[in-house]
C-alpha cells in the first residue's frame, strides 16, 4: 500500500512573491517528493506562464462547463475570472505518495481544509503593504483596475491569518525560501501570528 503524501496549501496577497517561492521550492534540492497541483483558471496567460505548467488556461464557458460536470475539489472566481482545483489530479497525487502543494486564496484554502483537515495551511506575505504595491506595479502585469482589486482583496485575506498554520513573510527571498523547505520538510517553521500582530506590522509603514 503506497503512503498517502501531504497536502500543502499556500496562500498570500497577490504580488507577494508566491510564484516565484514556489517555483524555487520545486527546483530546490533540499525537497524530495514534491509535486505542483496546477489550477485551471479562464483569466489570460501572463508573458512567460505556460499552459499545464503555472494554469490550465480554459475559457469561462469550458470552466462553467467543468464546474458543472463536479470537476472541481474547489474553485472561486476573484477578479472576474475563475480559478480551480481539479479534484482528479490532486486525489491522483496524492495516492501515488505524493506531496503536493497548491496555491489557492485565502476562500480556497478555507475549503480545503474542511475537506482535508490534516492538510498544513502556508501564508505568505509581503513585510508592508507599501511593498506589495511596490512590487505588484513594478510586474506590470495587470492593469491599474486589476491592480487595484488585488490590493483591496490583500486586505481581507490578511485579516484572515488565523486559519493558516504558518506565516512566511518573503522580504528576503533566500530566507523566506529557506523556511519554506523547512516546513516541508520538517511540518515546523514560523507560526501565523495573530490577526491584530500582522495587520499591525502590515499596515506599520
Ligand atoms: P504572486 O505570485 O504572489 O502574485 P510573483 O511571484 O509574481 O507574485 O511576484 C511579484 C513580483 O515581486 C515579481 O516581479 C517578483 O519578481 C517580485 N518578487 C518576488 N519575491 C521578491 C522578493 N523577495 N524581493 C523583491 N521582489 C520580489
Ligand atoms: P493570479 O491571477 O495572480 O495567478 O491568481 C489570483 C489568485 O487566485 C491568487 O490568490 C491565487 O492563489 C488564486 N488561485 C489560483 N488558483 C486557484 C485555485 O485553484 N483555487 C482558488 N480558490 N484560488 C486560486
Amino acid at each position: 500500500m503506497i503512503a498517502k503524501g501531504k497536502l500543502f496549501v499556500v496562500s498570500a496577497p497577490s504580488g507577494s512573491g508566491k510564484s516565484t517561492l514556489i517555483k524555487a521550492l520545486l527546483k530546490d534540492k533540499r525537497v524530495h517528493n514534491l509535486v505542483y497541483a496546477v489550477s485551471h483558471t479562464s483569466r489570460r496567460p501572463r508573458p512567460g506562464e505556460i499552459d499545464g505548467e503555472d494554469y490550465v488556461f480554459v475559457s469561462p464557458e469550458d470552466f462553467r462547463a467543468m464546474i458543472v460536470n463536479g470537476e472541481f475539489l474547489e474553485w472561486t472566481k476573484t477578479y472576474d475570472y475563475y480559478y480551480g482545483t481539479s479534484a482528479k489530479r490532486i486525489m491522483l497525487q496524492l495516492d501515488y505518495g505524493y506531496n503536493v502543494i497548491t496555491d489557492v486564496d485565502v476562500v480556497g484554502a478555507k475549503a480545503i481544509r474542511d475537506l482535508f483537515p490534516e492538510a498544513i495551511l502556508i501564508f505568505i506575505s509581503v513585510p508592508s503593504f507599501k511593498i506589495l504595491k511596490e512590487r505588484l506595479s513594478r510586474r506590470a502585469t495587470e492593469t491599474l483596475k486589476d491592480e487595484e482589486k488585488r490590493l483591496a482583496k490583500a486586505r481581507s485575506e490578511v485579516a484572515e491569518i488565523e486559519v493558516f498554520d504558518f506565516l512566511i513573510v518573503n522580504d528576503d527571498m533566500e530566507k523566506a525560501l529557506s523556511e519554506l523547505v523547512e516546513v516541508i520538510n520538517t511540518g515546523e517553521g514560523p507560526r501565523a501570528p495573530s490577526k491584530e500582530e500582522l495587520w499591525e506590522e502590515f499596515f506599520k509603514c
